[in-house]
């Protein structure tokens, strides 16, 4: 299997080959040169399989540059009971991610379990483990730099913590993070982890990261990489759960299913669209966002109009709030017939600050056979739906998860069995639970008190010179 760049001016690579990197050298992001196709031969046969061999079906398909005997057991390391075990009472570690009922063909698919309880983590300790077997084969390190709000900084942090060959360098803002958030970065002691908290804003610290990245000699130097979304690895990762919810919610391979899922970078549901031209009976897939309704209008009008970051709203599902879908050119370039030189003409525009329109094109009639229904939910609708799944069924969900669920419901053909991603547990999101139920979100047992843990983390001007000398420091 090989990867090809939806620019399609970049040459074919092996999976090894773009693991470790992010974008291709054209600009473009990697996808197979084509999707491997599952039989109903094996469907039938995966239907059995526990989540970790259901995970190496899937993967071995896109993978075949590892020696099946170490790609099965990174795998088999990375999805154990063990790593997702903040499950809520009635569910069943042992899934990985368990499949709730909440009536008759509507389902919650529990992807927080992890470490960081949030769906991040089904992507990124298998990224841990696989970085940390290629850098091992090629005597190589990495020193991993990102700046984060929240989720995929903590996330990569319990990915890679204790790797050989790898440490991270994770900036966020200072005192901005919910003090659970911090709670969850800053007490890891593990001395190949750096949290620092930068005096500024987001921005500054990604800022900081754009500068030091720019600086080639320096990224050369000291093996800067990053872990952002558009990473081909965290994508194929997330194809596997698609079949699992399949399984799970199905009695037979002759059904088709929707799904709802919560969306912002498109990294998520692009791996459901993924599944589907593989050959998972996926009748609908229902794409849900919050008040940044880019990719609503998109599936609603044809117009992809990104915002801008100063156009960006602050809302109460807040690892929805993005300004372009860094995934959606991997979705435009199948729905443009794989036409390369089309998705260098629309990204062309969207990079000049433009937007483009496929309303009067072929496209948008190929864009029924894709299956995707859209819409937005507010915070308003939110609350709404937090209390209203507290109050009907005693299940309470983090704010992602109410868009998905407020969509989905909304889109859904009542003919399919509808499938709504968790993609994070409530108590994450406090603020937003005590407005909508007036109580504290349940915690996973595990993390209670996580807050009085002794923290680790350097405090630093947002002053790229002095990010350099410590980085150079530490990686020393
Ligand atoms: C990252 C994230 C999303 C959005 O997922 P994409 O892959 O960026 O579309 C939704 N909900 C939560 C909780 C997240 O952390």
């Amino acid at each position: 299997m090989k990867y090809i760049s939806t620019r399609g001016q970049s040459p074919a690579r092996t999976f090894t080959e773009i693991l470790l990197g992010g974008l291709a050298p054209d600009g473009g992001l990697y996808l197979p040169e084509q999707y491997p196709q599952v039989s109903r031969a094996e469907l039938d046969e995966w239907r059995k399989l526990p989540y970790a061999d259901l995970a190496f079906a899937v993967l071995s398909k896109f993978i075949t540059d590892i020696p099946a005997g170490d790609l099965k057991g990174i795998i088999a390391r990375t999805y154990t009971p063990q790593t997702y075990c903040h499950t809520r009472a009635g569910s069943d570690a042992r899934d990985i991610t368990p499949l709730r009922t909440l009536e008759p063909g509507v389902h919650i698919l529990e992807l927080s379990n992890g470490p960081t309880l949030a769906f991040k983590d089904m992507a990124m300790q298998l990224l841990g483990n696989l970085f940390e077997y290629a850098l091992s084969q090629q005597h190589e390190e990495l020193n991993i730099l990102g700046a984060t709000s929240g989720d995929t900084g903590s996330a990569a942090e319990y990915a890679m913590r204790g790797k050989r060959g790898i440490r991270v360098f994770m900036l966020s803002p200072h005192g901005k993070m919910s003090a659970f958030q911090r709670a969850q970065m800053y007490s890891l002691q593990d001395p190949n982890i750096f949290n620092i908290a930068i005096r500024g804003m987001f921005d500054d610290a990604q800022d900081m990261v754009k500068a030091v990245s720019n600086d080639h000699a320096f990224k050369a130097k000291y093996k800067i990489g990053t872990v952002n979304s558009i990473n081909w690895a965290r994508v194929s990762a997330q194809i596997v759960y698609y079949f699992k919810g399949y399984f799970a919610a199905t009695k037979s391979n002759d059904e088709q299913v929707a799904f709802a899922v919560p969306s912002g970078n498109f990294g998520n549901i692009c791996a459901g669209h993924i599944a589907r031209m593989m050959g998972l009976p996926i009748g609908q897939l229902i794409l849900a966002t919050n008040e940044n309704d880019v990719l609503d209008e998109f599936f609603r009008t044809g117009a992809y109009r990104p915002r801008g970051t100063d156009h960006t709203y602050e809302t109460s599902s807040p690892s929805m709030d993005i300004s372009k879908a860094s995934n959606f050119e991997r979705f435009v370039f199948d729905l443009a017939g794989r036409d390369a030189a089309k998705v260098r003409e629309f990204w062309g525009r969207v990079e000049a600050g433009g937007s483009f329109d496929i309303r009067h094109t072929p496209y948008w009639d190929a864009l029924p056979q894709f299956r995707f229904a859209s819409g937005k939910s507010a915070h308003q609708d939110r609350l709404k739906t937090i209390r209203e799944l507290w109050e009907e069924y005693g299940v309470m969900v983090d704010t992602h998860t109410a868009d998905g669920i407020k969509v989905g419901l909304e889109q859904r053909r009542p003919s399919l069995p509808l499938i709504c991603l968790e993609t994070a547990q409530p108590a994450k999101f406090g603020e937003t639970i005590r407005e909508a139920l007036g109580r504290e979100p349940v915690r996973p047992e595990a993390l209670a008190g996580i807050e009085n843990l002794p923290q680790r983390v350097e405090v630093m001007d947002a002053d790229v010179a002095k990010l350099k000398a410590f980085i150079a420091a530490s990686a020393a």
